[in-house]
């Protein structure tokens, strides 16, 4: 048999689709019982993938088996309630449906003319977190793999709009000679901010840095005077603390001399989807662009995240290599608002989340975050836990009686399998820091994962200190 033959036959009885869906139910049933960090044992199996390529054609069904066999259980339990590490969403069931679905299409997002329905619920995600996030009405979204990557669309946009108003057309001239522009950052800014301002040419010596507050904030009375080569670089959700920068009086700063605000809103920004949590992002509706993402908050599958930005020219010409706005068909065309050309047709399972959920459902997601994160805050200083940060949204920082036992204890939790949570530094101790923002997070595993925070505070030896 030929390989199109044999592929034909595959594609023609389905078998390896209901192998996989048999699998994937199994996972699903099974994600709670699971252990949240793969076991030792589970990690060493791994070594069954280090094969030789396979000289023949090998069955579909067997690939399919080994990757359940010895994959599944080298997975984090990251669709589950108890995964607490770094700030990583759960996945809402209707947007996994869809993903699966519009993964048979196997649609090339990048045109309309490679994939129309991409490109109409493109459109439909735009106006929609237009309203959620209560935004300019000449707002574009562009459609992108995460916040890193929206960070760097969001940058692109503000140096090709700022140097455009100084008489400088980047795509023309490039970054020789160019006026200089002034970054304005405090200190507590995401990594991923820092590795795109370098990647555009801003080094950190470049970068007007300014300190924070002791929740990672922006302080205000630190901030230069602004003028129109400014880009100011804000945040909404410290990705340890959960705090959200003063956005109010920053934007009216910038806007009377003609600065960039961008907002790095990775998980924050949802926090205007709440009704008892959007005085945080008060005024952000201010700011010239916003970077948010699917995957986390709003527990659409990965990769999802969504650049915003309120002068259309300037996003799409800064991704553009002629500086023109390029229109390539009468219709949405997703390409023109990112990096990329071909890419995957991300809008679909983020069409389909906030169709679900609807603004209430979103609403009482997002605010359960919180409450279950006051939970956890309230029942750790019960058992004698310092809780380090204001917890304001979904970011609770640990600490217990030093940094040795801190560190045992996450040690402990890790291996546990019953919780995964990561440790950090905040202002120079050592913490753990629990993000709660999974949709499958009930109170119970909030109350499950007290005990076991007791159990390891109980348990490991206490080597520093008494
Ligand atoms: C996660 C995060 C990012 C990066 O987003 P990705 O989707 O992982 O690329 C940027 N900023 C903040 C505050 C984050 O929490």
């Amino acid at each position: 048999m030929s390989i199109q033959e044999k592929m034909s036959e595959e594609l023609q009885n389905k078998k390896i689709f209901e192998q996989a869906r048999s699998y994937a139910y199994e996972y699903i049933d099974g994600i709670e019982e699971m252990d949240v960090f793969p076991s030792e044992s589970s990690l060493e199996d791994m070594n069954s993938f280090d094969e030789t390529l396979p000289k023949e054609s090998i069955s579909a069904k067997e690939i399919i088996e080994q990757l359940h066999e010895f994959g599944s259980p080298a997975t984090i339990a990251q669709t589950g309630g108890r995964y607490f590490g770094f700030v990583n969403g759960g996945a809402v069931p209707v947007s996994l449906g869809v993903k699966w679905l519009s993964d048979v299409w196997d649609q090339c997002g990048g045109l309309y003319l490679t994939s129309p329905i991409n490109a109409k619920l493109e459109t439909v995600c735009e106006n929609w977190l237009k309203e959620i996030f209560d935004l300019p009405k000449e707002t574009i979204a562009g459609f992108v793999s995460g916040t890193s990557m929206a960070n760097l669309c969001g940058l692109s946009a503000a140096r090709f709009h700022l140097l455009k108003n100084l008489d400088w057309d980047i795509n023309e001239n490039g970054l020789n000679g160019a006026p200089e522009l002034r970054i304005i950052a405090h200190d507590q800014v995401h990594a991923s901010v820092k590795k795109t301002l370098s990647m555009l040419g801003y080094g950190k010596n470049s970068i007007e840095w300014i300190p924070s507050d002791n929740q990672g904030k922006l302080i205000l009375e630190e901030l230069p005077k602004l003028d129109d080569s400014c880009l100011v670089l804000l945040q909404a959700g410290n990705a340890n603390t959960g705090s959200f920068d003063n956005f109010d009086q920053v934007c009216d700063l910038a806007n009377e001399v003609g600065a960039w605000i961008h907002i790095d809103g990775a998980f924050g920004l949802w926090a205007a989807a709440s009704k008892s949590l959007s005085h945080l992002t008060k005024g952000m509706e201010k700011a010239s662009s916003w970077a948010v993402d699917g995957h986390k908050t709003l527990n659409t599958p990965y990769d999802s995240g969504v650049i915003l930005c309120r002068h259309p020219d300037a996003l799409i010409s800064s991704l553009q290599a002629t500086g023109e706005y390029i229109i390539y068909s009468d219709h949405r065309d997703p390409l023109l608002y990112t990096p990329e050309l071909s890419k995957r047709s991300r809008a679909i399972e983020l069409w389909a989340t906030m169709k679900y959920l609807g603004k209430k459902g979103i609403d009482e997601m997002v605010t359960a975050f919180h409450l279950r994160a006051k939970q956890l805050e309230k029942g750790l200083e019960e058992i004698g836990f310092q809780i380090v940060n204001d917890v304001v949204f979904n970011q609770v920082l640990v600490a217990s009686d030093n940094d040795e036992k801190t560190k045992q204890i996450i040690e402990y939790i890790q291996k546990s399998g019953e919780c995964w949570l990561g440790g950090s530094t905040w202002q120079g101790k050592a913490v753990i820091r629990v993000s709660v923002c999974s949709w499958m997070t009930t109170e119970n595993d909030i109350k499950k994962t007290i005990e076991l925070f007791k159990t390891a505070e109980m348990t490991v030896p206490n080597k520093v200190g008494v």
